[in-house]
């Protein structure tokens, strides 16, 4: 269905006009100019002809069949003109007029009228609140924006998706500015029936379509994304995201580190990384990945290659990209011997500047410096930074052909502004990716380096740890809402993570003795559901030795949280063994709205908000993704050991990320968070125990 409205036979335009003011105006305007090959309709009730073709007053009075239709008329037309739509079998309607699901509960209630009446007569909807579509292969805007002024549009091989209309229309530009061209290119407003997912699909399964690009701001259904997603991967065909929300300040309330730190965007990061989706930070960048992606592939590898003609330019590229993270090669000694040939010894080889050189040969070795770097097989990609040289633009153009030669990722970042203008037209006219700046430059290779690393990364074994308790049974003996730190460990210990042991006691019972059952020195802590914090109130005291040492500490506590959580109401306390451990680490989990259930794993125990050094997955995880989270961790040399410091026991630290994804995913929404935290990580071999833990039940 989707295809039949992408590429229409026919079409149709309510609301057509020859005021280009108007949207309908700018429509009618642009489907004629750009010359769409198949059936125009403008319809509009008081005029004959519209951009020198016959009108006609109804969609009735033109009569069908008519592939996809526009309104562009106010808001009170719509339904009666989405009717008519019907009556005549149109198949597709984009619905451009605003003031429907965005402007809040009584335009959701317009919507959702919409959306019946469609379903009624088996349309497919486009909207509201967008601007349309163009398909460049048949030369056909059917969009307002004034991006689509400029002829001819940008015919090419990029799938384009935007939830903003005006962002698609900039993208359009930006494909048209870079010299990549577009598929289709959709706008996809407040998807009230069709969304992202159906332009997903529609692009994986399209013959003309190589890379995708999408800025979006929300997903409607997660599960129906990671199911895109992978289409788009047995496809061969790279899905590059640019989603706004990054910054969303956390909203929910929340009593966890975990449902803090594990918000909806790293969430939705981790299944990109997961899926194998590439992400990038702005729209304009999804466009340019997209482009160097289908020209080129993915790389196989994080070696690059640096280069430029000026010493100063290929300076401040290494630097650009040793502070992303990227790595830059070593050169085979093949590689190496060849460009000796013509480099001072003095120069390195890469990075490499192979300007000024002393030789008849330099323009040669100028341009073809970048072919001889790119054979290499410790190159995966390479940077080139154009410079103000002598025959620039010559070499410029050479470096464009050269790029597309091969098969490996060159990014050509023509800094030097509109000195090498020409050189962007010569790169355009060939259809070799480049951009302007070094931070795009330095932004594109991350993200394409980041994703073909995805790529390479096998579908992970996923089963069910042994030794792992009926989870279910005992959070349906816990019931529902905060629980304390006693069952919070009880789903923990049913879930095979080792726990400390403990004993409850109510605030009248014998503490000491209890104490003493487990063996001094020993920790006593508050047990209150309105406590979450429990050392911010000063209700945990650690290490005591004896039995006058208990006492005095639960007279302590008492006072302590009689003072700083006036109201709250003490349950008893919670008697418990000292453990040790080398490294304090928090183990959490999280119900996703979007995607599910959620497991992560941070440095820090009690600073880990403050450290912010976390991963996360979706649950539930294999052994060997929980040791690639772990690996990811900035502060993984604390765990494999640095600096002198022992190596610590990450299979066990894995092994209880594992347990604790399984326990998320089997208790599903009724989880909605958890957190060991800390857990004691001891040194490799020895294990490790969780002393506290916390959890939400729905
Ligand atoms: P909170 O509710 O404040 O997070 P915790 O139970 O985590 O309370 O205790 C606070 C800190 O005290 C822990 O981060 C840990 O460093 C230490 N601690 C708590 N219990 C134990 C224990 N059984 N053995 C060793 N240290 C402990
Ligand atoms: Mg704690």
């Amino acid at each position: 269905m989707l295809r039949a409205i992408l590429n229409p036979a026919s079409v149709a335009v309510i609301g057509a006009s020859s005021d280009t003011l108007k949207f309908g105006g700018r429509v009618i305007r642009f489907v004629v100019d750009h010359g769409f090959g198949g059936r125009i309709v403008p319809v509009n009730p008081s005029a004959t002809e519209v951009c020198g073709i016959a009108a006609y007053p109804s969609l009735s009075a033109a009569g069908g069949p008519i592939d996809v239709a526009v309104l562009a008329v106010p808001t009170r037309f719509i339904a009666p003109s989405l009717e008519e739509c019907g009556k005549v079998g149109v198949k597709g309607v984009i619905v451009i007029t605003a003031d429907y699901a965005e402007v809040g509960a009584e335009g959701k209630v317009r919507q959702d009228e919409l959306v019946a009446i469609a379903r009624r007569h088996g349309i497919r909807l486009i909207g509201p609140n967008c601007l349309g579509f163009i398909n460049p292969h048949l030369a056909l805007a059917l969009t307002s924006s004034v991006a689509l002024a400029p002829k001819p549009m940008p015919k090419g091989d990029i799938g384009i998706v935007s939830q903003s209309g005006s962002v698609m229309a900039s993208m359009i530009t930006n494909a048209r500015d870079v010299g990549a061209g577009v598929s289709v290119a959709a706008s996809i407003g407040n998807q009230a029936d069709l969304e992202l997912c159906d332009f997903i699909e529609y692009f994986a399964d399209d013959p003309l379509t190589r890379s995708i690009a999408i800025y979006a701001e929300g997903l409607l259904d997660g599960k129906r994304f990671i199911g895109a997603a992978r289409r788009c991967r047995e496809a061969g065909k790279p899905l590059v995201i640019a989603k706004s929300g990054a910054t969303e300040a956390g909203s929910r309330l929340t009593q966890s580190h975990t449902a803090s730190l594990a918000g909806a965007h790293p969430v939705f990061e981790a299944v990109c990384r997961d899926e194998a989706v590439c992400l990038v930070d702005d729209p304009e960048r999804a466009v340019m990945a997209a482009h160097v992606l289908a020209r080129f592939g993915a790389p196989d590898g994080d070696g690059l290659a640096v280069l430029s003609p000026s010493g100063g330019t290929v300076a401040v590229a290494a630097d650009r990209v040793i502070r992303a993270g990227l790595r830059i090669a070593e050169l085979s000694a093949s590689t190496a011997a060849r460009l000796r040939q013509y480099i001072p010894p003095t120069r390195p080889l890469n990075p490499l500047e192979f300007g000024g050189l002393a030789t008849d040969k330099s323009f040669e070795v100028n341009t073809e410096a970048l072919g001889w770097l790119r054979a290499d097989p410790n190159v995966a990609a390479v940077l080139l930074a154009a410079a103000s040289a002598p025959q620039v633009d010559a070499k410029i153009k050479r470096w464009g052909e050269i790029a597309l030669a091969g098969e490996k990722p060159v990014v050509l970042a023509l800094c030097p502004g509109s000195l090498v203008d020409r050189g962007r037209a010569d790169l355009r006219a060939l259809g070799c990716p480049f951009v302007n700046r070094m931070d795009d430059a330095i932004g594109v290779l991350r993200a394409i380096v980041d994703y073909g690393h995805a790529l390479r990364r096998s579908r992970p074994n996923v089963q069910r740890p042994s030794a792992f308790g009926d989870v279910k049974a005992v959070a349906d003996r816990l019931g529902g809402g905060t629980l304390t730190e006693h069952e919070a460990k009880s789903l923990l210990a049913a879930a095979g993570v080792p726990v400390t042991r403990e004993a409850q006691r109510a605030p009248t019972e014998d503490l000491a003795a209890a104490a003493a059952e487990i063996g001094f020195p020993v920790a006593l802590k508050v047990v209150s559901r309105q406590v979450s914090h429990k050392s911010d109130a000063g209700g945990v005291q650690i290490g005591l030795a004896d039995e006058h040492a208990v006492r005095a500490a639960a007279a302590t506590i008492r006072d302590n949280v009689a003072q700083r959580a006036p109201g709250a109401i003490v349950e008893g306390f919670l008697v418990q063994e000292m453990a040790r451990g080398e490294l304090e680490v928090i183990v959490g989990s999280r119900w996703d709205a979007q995607f599910g259930a959620v497991v992560m794993v941070g440095l820090g125990g009690i600073y880990v908000e403050l450290l912010g050094d976390v991963q996360l997955a979706l649950a539930p995880v294999a052994h060997a993704q929980a040791l690639a989270m772990l690996g990811a961790l900035a502060g993984w040399p604390l765990i494999g050991g640095v600096r002198g410091r022992p190596r610590l026991d990450s299979d066990a630290l894995a092994d209880a990320i594992v347990r604790l994804s399984w326990l998320a995913a089997e208790l599903g929404p009724r989880l909605l968070e958890f957190d060991a935290n800390p857990v004691l990580l001891r040194r490799a071999g020895e294990g490790l125990i969780a002393v506290d833990a916390r959890a939400t039940l729905a």
